[in-house]
């Protein structure tokens, strides 16, 4: 079943995937960006995985948290405590995933993943103020959620696994899209050919379900 067990791990798989990585995020943001953008993320789940190892329900415990508690430890670290511009970003995002998780009950099912990335994608624009083709990580969630959507009901696994396929879709996308929002939006002509950094982010944080990315 899908529950703490299930996005706990994913979590710690997702923190697997940044830090395995982080070279190659880090260069992207240094070459559409400032080249912060690995460590942004690689301290933020860090600092996720030392929350998680210290709370309840933490590998060796009898207690099996919600799915939902995982997912609110991550948003609430980066939204208090991650720089960037994508630190609060993610953080709006998870927060989605983990409000969707919550309604949905202890078990997370395909429906909420749906409606957490949809949220997150809603929050995202909301704050960043960015359009598809902006060059962003909106590029990701938006393919990411439409791949979900068109199924129809699955189980939270396999909603994940068409989200990740979705967000991979969008980043391909982004390498042929000139920036127009955040740092790269400077950079013009110069972006184009590299993937958005944020964009990636999302990809390995859906397909980090399945395990860590390498
Ligand atoms: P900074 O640009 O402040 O150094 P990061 O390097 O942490 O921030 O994050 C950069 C990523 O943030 C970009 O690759 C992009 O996906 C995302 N981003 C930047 N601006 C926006 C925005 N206005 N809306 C959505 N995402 C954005
Ligand atoms: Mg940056
Ligand atoms: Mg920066």
């Amino acid at each position: 079943t899908c529950d703490g067990v299930f996005t706990g791990r994913w979590v710690r798989w997702f923190a697997e995937s940044v830090s395995t990585t982080e070279p190659e995020l880090t260069d992207l943001d240094r070459r559409v960006g400032d080249g912060d953008f690995g460590t942004n993320l690689l301290v933020g789940l860090t600092t996720t995985i030392r929350v998680l190892d210290g709370s309840p329900g933490a590998p060796g415990s009898p207690e099996t948290p919600p799915a939902a508690g995982p997912l609110e430890m991550m948003a609430g670290v980066f939204l208090d405590e991650v720089g960037g511009t994508s630190g609060p970003l993610f953080g709006l995002v998870f927060q989605e995933l983990a409000a969707a998780a919550r309604a949905a009950g202890p078990v997370l099912t395909g429906a909420a993943v749906e409606q957490g990335i949809d949220a997150g994608l809603a929050a995202v624009r909301r704050v960043g103020e960015a359009e598809p083709g902006d060059k962003t990580m909106v590029d990701a969630l938006l393919p990411a959620v439409t791949a979900v959507r068109r199924a129809g009901p699955l189980p939270a696994d396999r909603a994940l696994a068409l989200a990740a396929g979705g967000a991979r879709r969008g980043v391909s996308e982004t390498a042929r899209l000139r920036a127009r929002r955040g740092r790269a939006g400077y950079l013009g002509d110069r972006v184009t050919g590299v993937p958005d950094p944020g964009a990636v982010g999302v990809a390995l944080l859906f397909a980090s379900a399945a395990g860590p990315v390498t």
